[in-house]
């Protein structure tokens, strides 16, 4: 039986779109490197004008697809079965989120149109998502994991490897690198039911 895979979406699949509309309404030119945290929301003081703006565009008209995503995933899903699993509640307008739904759906759909429809798990809490190996930027949605591997973003990428190991944490810097640990992976569990 196939090992299962939970992705994730926002920023690991892709990224920039709401960055992007950040700075489209402050009029700024905000990079990754200017959030602190992990909220890119805190760069703007106005947040209630902002997400009245945020919530008549769509994000993923404007995100770009990771480096290596698509071609990583269509190979990985032949040994592997790939959920995508994504939040799509925003903490500050949670009852106007249900049009991320379709947003997310259709970007999928388009980007991915290998892994199936099916697959698509979209909610908040990650833990009650039972996957053999978890792909996240987001340390706390890694849990419930055999396999737990950190996505490399803005707001995780000074953690020291030190913690990540005490917390059985893979870091993967990009999808070649993810690529590198799931193919390593099934070599691993050949050998060791060939013992
Ligand atoms: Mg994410």
């Amino acid at each position: 039986m196939k090992k299962t895979v939970m992705v994730d979406m926002d920023e690991v699949i892709t990224e920039g779109g709401f960055l992007h509309l950040i700075n489209e309404f402050a009029g700024t030119n905000y990079t990754k490197d200017d959030v602190k945290g992990y909220y890119m929301q805190d760069l703007i003081s106005d947040k209630d004008a902002f997400f009245k703006y945020y919530i008549t565009k769509n994000q993923y008209d404007y995100g770009i697809l990771i480096p290596d995503v698509v071609e990583v995933l269509n190979i990985l899903k032949d040994y592997y079965d790939i959920y995508i699993c994504s939040s799509y509640i925003i903490k500050e307008i949670p009852k106007e989120c249900g049009i991320l739904l379709l947003y997310k759906h259709n970007y999928l759909c388009e980007k991915l149109p290998f892994i199936p429809v099916n697959n698509y798990a979209f909610v908040n809490n990650k833990s009650i998502i039972n996957c053999d190996i978890k792909i996240d930027d987001k340390i706390d949605n890694l849990v419930n994991a055999d396999i737990k591997i950190l996505f490399t973003s803005y707001h995780n990428k000074d953690l020291d490897d030190e913690f990540l190991k005490e917390n059985g944490i893979i870091r993967a810097n990009n999808w070649l690198e993810v690529k590198n640990i799931l193919l390593k992976e099934l070599d691993n569990e050949s050998n060791s039911t060939k013992k």
